[in-house]
């Protein structure tokens, strides 16, 4: 397992020469994110107090990130960085060496319980208490191939709302070291917001205990949903592994195609961030139906259905609901 390089946040020396009306409003603290669900999630810990920017935008692919010159000039205007972490920003260190940046980076996941892909398949597998016996001849063919996704880390914990708040109380912390003057005011947004984490997970355990447990299981396009399932018990199957960098072969994707057929997997979801092409032909030759798009690694924009993470989760709990009712 892969663990990113946490750099020890030392707290900026800030300007202490401002006038007492300026020390009032103070000049917004400039705060980079890698992608839309952190600076969401800076966004509600830090209020009026920061300025958030993100690198990877709504929509977007973060998986498959290429920075351009302008991002490195973004990143050294920053005076505090949130990444991911979980091998998600692979494109991170080079980013900051040609950013010259000095900026504290927060690894936001700090603290999390890392999964592998393959815990997720293995996971899938005590899921089901209709498997049958050649899933196991399944995973033995699939270990054979160079350069499959199992066993690389999941970076896709913030869906898990627990995760969430242990994402959040790490911005907290960053925010206050960078910004020791905003104490009271990040304490104050981050319990109020940790209470709506906490009544979207109860709503979320709530929801999905409805569906029946011959329907809990499903297909998406690419593995990101391992710490969902762990969460809430609706388990994914995906062709594409962990990360989208790496295409599902034709020998995955026939083999998944026979698992559902076996399993009759109720309903196929869509991403957001993904080419929905593989996902409808499965859907095609499988006979289950898409359920609609999930919103796995990105946000949408403001007039979009999940311009926030709370939006995000409430969105995916409803269209999963839907798809599985009876
Ligand atoms: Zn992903």
């Amino acid at each position: 397992m892969k663990i990113p390089r946490i750099l020890v946040i030392a707290a900026a020396a800030t300007l202490s020469m401002l006038s007492p009306a300026a020390a009032q409003k103070p000049e917004p603290l400039p705060v980079m994110a890698s992608f839309s669900i952190l600076a969401d999630f800076v966004r509600a810990v830090g209020g009026e107090r920061v300025a958030v920017d993100m690198l990877v935008g709504p929509d977007a692919d973060a998986h498959v990130f290429t920075p351009a010159p302008a991002d490195a000039r973004r990143v050294a205007a920053a005076k505090l960085i949130v990444v991911n972490g979980l091998g998600f920003e692979g494109w991170l260190d080079r980013l900051l060496k040609s950013a010259g940046s000095n900026a504290p980076v927060v690894v936001a996941s700090r603290g999390v319980t890392a999964r592998s892909n393959e815990a997720a398949h293995d996971h899938d597998d005590d899921d089901h208490d209709h498997d049958h016996d050649d899933d196991h001849d399944d995973d033995h063919d699939h270990d054979d191939h160079a350069g499959h996704d199992h066993g690389d880390t999941d970076p896709h914990a913030w869906q898990s709302v627990a995760n969430a708040r242990i994402y959040v109380g790490n911005i907290r912390d960053a925010l206050i070291a960078a910004d020791p003057a905003g104490r009271a005011a990040y304490e104050a947004n981050t319990r109020n917001y940790l209470g709506q984490l906490d009544a979207l997970d109860r709503d979320l355990k709530e929801t999905l205990a409805r569906i029946p447990a011959e329907r809990r299981h499903v297909i998406s396009t690419h593995q990101a949903f391992g710490y969902f399932t762990e969460a809430y018990g609706i388990a994914f199957k995906a062709p594409v592994g962990v990360s989208t960098e790496q295409e599902a072969s034709a020998r995955d994707v026939a083999q998944l195609i026979a698992q559902i057929r076996r399993e009759k997997a109720p309903a196929v979801f869509l991403e957001n961030i993904s080419d929905p092409r593989l996902a409808r032909r499965i859907a095609e030759e499988t006979g289950a139906k898409i359920g609609g798009t999930l919103y796995s690694d990105a946000l949408t924009k403001a007039d979009g259905p999940a311009p926030t993470y709370l939006d995000m989760m409430r969105h995916n709990m409803r269209t999963i609901a839907e798809a599985l009712a009876n």
